[in-house]
């Protein structure tokens, strides 16, 4: 189980003050009742991390109906105010602190499920053209900050996107998953027999995570789960 003590004290750097109200922080940049007025995930389907109405069932119908490739999926928050604002700060701004934060709190929920500890976090890969025109990968800052939190290891280098896809918004769900068909590939020699999580920032149709826990598989994954900061409706 991913230790199930506080955030470690000190570790986070900067924030004394709640950058919501400026009350005292206490973790994550953030006052304890800002804190707990996140759009926090739950209940949601443990497969797909997609919001529950209630927590009667512990899946949604489309798992019960078609699980996903993976194991089980987190997310800890829900798309909304103010986690898209610090997503878009992280993804268009280079904003370090607001992956910091959004790490933290991804931490934060993760040892609040008592989710199992994988051997390696594998970050949700950049094509190569796109990392070096923006600069770096969000996913791989999460998952250096995660891993840092939860001492787990992260393994930047264990996947890869071989394939540049265009830009998917405009495509359904089934669109998407055709069109990342053997994008990524994965090392064997990183992943075989491990139990290991896909790291990203947000989960939406789940089609990238589908296209890379199919290539984590084929390296020899046993166990794959996907542990994003939040979750589109
Ligand atoms: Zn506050
Ligand atoms: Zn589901």
């Amino acid at each position: 189980m991913v230790d199930g003590g506080a955030m470690r004290p000190g570790w986070w750097v900067g924030a004394d003050r709640c950058l919501q109200c400026h009350a005292p922080a206490s973790s994550a940049g953030l006052c304890h009742a800002c804190l707990t007025a996140l759009p926090w995930n739950t209940p949601a389907c443990w497969h797909c991390a997609e919001a529950l109405p209630d927590q009667t069932a512990s899946r949604c119908p489309a798992c019960l109906q078609r699980a996903p490739p993976w194991h089980g999926a987190w997310c800890a928050l829900r798309f909304e105010a103010p986690i898209v604002r610090w997503i878009h700060a992280l993804k268009y701004h280079a904003d370090l602190s607001a992956a910091r934060r959004l790490a933290l709190l991804l931490a934060h929920a993760l040892r609040q499920h008592r989710a199992p500890p994988p051997e390696l976090l594998v970050p949700m890969p950049l094509f190569p053209a796109r990392m070096r025109l923006r600069g770096f990968n969000q996913a791989q800052l999460l998952a250096d900050t995660l891993g840092h939190a939860l001492r787990l290891r992260a393994a930047p280098a264990a996947a890869r996107r071989q394939r540049d896809t265009a830009d998917q918004t405009e495509l359904s769900a089934k669109e998407r998953r055709r069109n990342l068909r053997g994008a990524f590939a994965a090392d064997a020699r990183q992943v075989a027999g491990r139990h290991v999580a896909i790291v990203d920032d947000v989960l939406t149709t789940g089609a990238s995570c589908h296209a890379l826990s199919l290539a984590l598989r084929n390296a020899g994954a046993v166990r794959i789960d996907v542990w994003c900061v939040a979750r589109t409706p």
